[in-house]
């Protein structure tokens, strides 16, 4: 899994420097390619996940088709979309649903795209979308670019956009999606396959791993943590939960106590900028720190990538 996070690494700085989907993208198409290994397991009742490299895909195949939860990038979409075809044994995917808008959970929906009747996400996505693109296009302009440099892709089409809660059934199972506000980005979506007990976080879960904050795309730290707090309370105690992604050698998928230790972790985040910008730190001095946060010593030292939304969120909430 090592390779994972590096990868994940990489792409999760150019996002939080870009905050740009088809950034992410061109950087993707760039990288040399690796061999992609998917790791498949199934985790109850028909419903699982699929690893390769970028947010975890999950799925559910039962006599109805097959329903997947983000697409990763087009590599490995590719092989996802193989796979979830064989195994349900249909000429088509019934529906795929993205967590957020994010170019390593979208960056496949085009190769999803001919072989999917519908494609699902919150109803800011296509905007989210739209701006990446647009900013990667004029920032690519504005590059000089060699021919070789691919253009950004234009974002795939959704077909249906949920603002609140959408819920539908599918064969026997009956599958809900539910958007909490502000997180991640502006545009999360949690999807709980019902009878199988298994909820997709996306990336409202970062296992044991300091998270990426999209503040330029609607992200709120504060808010995060009520959303974990909330899915805890109101699914059930067994409830298995999929993980946008995870620490080194930590699980993508968990339980109950991952999404409350991991709310906990992001109010602490909060405290711990609230301090330090009350004790005069810079922005600058302040994105350097390599801290460990106090009771959170399993995300490891600080690195850049949480900071500056935290700074930002602090020094916008004007009460200190
Ligand atoms: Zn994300």
């Amino acid at each position: 899994m090592a390779l994972t996070r590096r990868h994940f690494l990489t792409t999760s700085a150019a996002a939080a420097a870009a905050g740009a989907f088809g950034r992410l993208e061109l950087l993707a198409q760039q990288q040399a390619p690796a061999p992609i290994t998917p790791v498949i397991k199934e985790l109850r009742a028909g419903a699982g996940i699929w690893t390769a490299r970028g947010g975890t895909i999950g799925w559910l195949v039962n006599p109805a088709g097959a329903i997947a939860v983000d697409s990763q990038f087009p590599d490995t979409a590719a092989l996802c979309v193989e796979h979830l075809l064989k195994t349900s044994g249909k000429s088509e995917i019934a529906t795929l649903i993205n967590t957020h808008h994010h170019g390593d959970h979208t960056g496949g929906n085009a190769i999803f795209r001919p072989k999917t009747k519908q494609i699902v996400a919150h109803a800011n996505v296509p905007k989210y979308l739209k701006d990446g693109y647009d900013r990667a296009t004029a920032a690519r302009a504005q590059q000089n670019p060699t021919p070789a440099t691919p253009p950004p892709t234009e974002p795939t089409t959704i077909d249906k956009t949920v603002t609140d809660t959408w819920s539908f059934d599918h064969g026997g199972e009956h599958v809900s999606a539910k958007h909490y506000g502000p997180g991640h980005t502006g545009g999360d979506l949690v999807i709980h396959f019902e009878k199988a007990n298994v909820a997709h976080m996306g990336d409202l879960m970062f296992n044991r791993l300091h998270p990426v904050i999209d503040r330029a795309n609607g992200a709120s730290i504060a808010n995060w943590t009520v959303i974990l707090q909330k899915v805890a309370a109101e699914l059930p105690a067994d409830t298995i939960y999929i993980f946008g992604h995870a620490g080194t050698g930590r699980e993508v998928t968990g339980g109950r106590a991952d999404l409350l230790h991991h709310g906990n972790y992001l109010a602490a985040l909060l405290d711990y900028a609230r301090a330090q910008v009350k004790a005069g730190r810079t922005r600058e001095e302040f994105l350097k720190s390599t801290d460990v946060i106090k009771g959170f010593e399993d995300y490891g030292p600080l690195v850049m990538r949480p900071l500056a939304a935290a700074f930002d969120e602090v020094s916008a909430g004007g009460k200190l």
